[in-house]
């Protein structure tokens, strides 16, 4: 049986924070604010995760108010969040992400960014999909106030 799962995760763009996306530390004058390193790649993934196996969400395990995940490494609680699906007896068939944010390019990153979720999740890095869109200059993400992540997951019960 296969059970696909949908996240979202969306983060304001200041100046005086480093920009991780998937573990990736991007070049830019501004990065993503949050209580954790605010990745939100690593976010929407978890979230897409947690929520094939119907197993609640990132900030029911890791919530913002516990002094526990301040500055945390995003991409340790996305691993734990796999091997919490995989524990449910689920296996990761492929994940597919959207990042949307205006600049900076992340193109030169993307290779970088599919390799660390391969690895969080240990996957192959062929079944790891890291892809970024403009909004063509409209909302919050085209005018630079934040960066918004979608993403899928497809879980096959084991
Ligand atoms: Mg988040």
């Amino acid at each position: 049986m296969m059970r696909v799962g949908h996240g979202f995760d969306a983060h304001r763009l200041v100046k005086g924070r480093r920009l991780v996306l998937g573990g990736v530390d991007v070049p830019c004058e501004r990065g993503l604010l949050g209580h954790s390193d605010a990745d939100a790649l690593a976010h929407a993934l978890s979230d897409a995760l947690l929520g094939a196996a119907a197993l609640g969400d990132l900030g029911g395990r890791f919530p913002d108010s516990d002094a526990r995940w301040k500055d945390a490494d995003s991409m340790t609680l996305l691993a734990a969040c796999a091997r919490e699906v995989r524990a449910a007896g689920f296996t990761i068939a492929n994940v597919d992400a959207t990042i949307v944010l205006e600049r900076p390019k992340l193109a030169p990153h993307v290779a970088a960014m599919r390799a660390r979720v391969a690895q969080a999740l240990t996957l192959d890095v062929g079944a790891v999909s890291v892809k970024a869109k403009t909004s063509e200059g409209m909302g919050y993400t085209g005018d630079g106030s934040g960066i918004a992540v979608h993403a899928v997951v497809l879980l096959e019960t084991a």
